[in-house]
């Protein structure tokens, strides 16, 4: 079914725009392409507007996105939190982007609670829960760039759109489908890639900034995860990973290094379901994917915390690694009869 975009939604941000002076755009923690995309597409839009506005996020992002026009000037919290307060404090309105409750914006989440200007929150997880005076929410739609997209065309702002702004959109339409490979089936999605290339993106390049930019190390910790961690259980149609800190060290770890990894069980003929765990300073990062039916944001939220898509999730374990991938094993137990039904 075609997906329309409320004409309220589109009319109140239109406004919204036109009425700030002084935007904060802020992003999910552990910001990814779309994340990211977003946020530089909203505030190029809202710069070519003559208004004020930054981006801060709530931790750092993965080089492979570093070459995105702008990127280089958004505000890290971790890093320089007085800076990011004092925007804070001046600003009369806040985009959220990609994200559905502040409770995932790390430690910015008490200055997003508190915020007294408006706030505006446009994304694409299931349930959200944020408080906002607008609230533009659209599962269906594969991610926030392209959700954002059909918002600044429906508003008639697209003549505010620059090449900059459509390589962020691009960028977060390709990674949140996985290179098109899921959530992609749209006919509007691609539609909306041909005015992005109307527009003068190079498709071409942008894939290969994202996807052919692996360090050495990034490359073989993939190798060594697929060779020496990936276990596969048929009998629960999923396969699983996890990495030590020390396995981590021993790749030189940088931010973003494991990203894609946690879909590669997902290449073995037969496998529905699979988990990628990661070993933290003070806890266990969780990764699920599937395909069809098993919602991994279901099994993510009542056993890790987490949340996400249907094939798409993440969580948190305070167990050691250990003890995460045990209850990890006794919960694919538990969960048999929908795994082998899986459709
Ligand atoms: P990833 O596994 O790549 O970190 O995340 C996959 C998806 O799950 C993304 O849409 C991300 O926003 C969501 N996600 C990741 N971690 C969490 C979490 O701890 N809580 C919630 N609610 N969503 C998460
Ligand atoms: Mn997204």
């Amino acid at each position: 079914m075609k997906i329309k975009i409320n004409q309220f939604q589109i009319e109140s941000f239109v406004d919204i725009i036109q009425n700030s002076h002084s935007v904060v755009i802020v992003p999910h923690i552990g910001p990814d392409g779309d994340a990211i995309g977003s946020c530089l597409a909203l505030r190029s839009l809202l710069k070519n507007l003559n208004k004020e506005a930054n981006i801060i996020i709530p931790n750092e992002f993965p080089d492979f996105l570093q070459w995105i026009e702008g990127s280089d000037s958004v505000i890290d919290f971790e890093k320089q939190s007085k800076v990011a307060k004092g925007i804070f404090a001046s600003a009369d309105t806040l985009f959220c982007l990609d994200f559905n409750d502040f409770e995932r914006a790390g430690d910015l989440k008490n200055l997003l609670s508190a915020f007294s200007g408006r706030k505006v929150m446009i994304d694409h997880h299931p349930g959200p829960v944020a408080k906002c005076d607008l609230l533009i929410s659209y599962p269906e739609i594969c991610s926030t760039c392209e959700l954002l997209f059909r918002v600044i065309e429906a508003g008639g702002l697209l003549g505010c759109l620059d090449k900059a702004a459509c390589d962020a959109i691009y960028t977060g339409i390709m990674t949140d489908t996985g290179n098109f490979s899921y959530n992609a089936s749209d006919p509007e999605t691609y539609h909306i890639i041909a005015k992005l290339l109307e527009r003068g993106i190079d498709k071409d390049l942008i894939h290969s900034n994202i996807y052919h930019t692996f360090s050495e190390d990034r490359w073989r910790l993939f190798g060594h995860t697929l060779k020496e961690k990936m276990v596969i259980l048929h009998e629960f149609r999923t396969g699983y990973m996890c990495l030590s800190k020390e396995e981590l060290a021993q790749f030189h770890y940088q931010p973003g290094d494991t990203e894609g990894l946690v879909n590669y069980p997902l290449m073995v003929k037969g496998i529905v379901f699979c988990a990628l765990f990661i070993e933290k300073d003070d806890y266990v990062k969780a990764s699920f994917r599937s395909k069809g039916s098993f919602s991994t944001n279901e099994f993510s939220k009542k056993h890790f915390k987490g949340g996400g898509h249907t094939n798409a999730s993440g969580g948190s374990s305070d167990l050691s690694l250990k003890d995460t991938v045990a209850k990890f094993e006794s919960l694919l137990i538990e969960n048999k009869d929908e795994l082998l039904n899986s459709y």
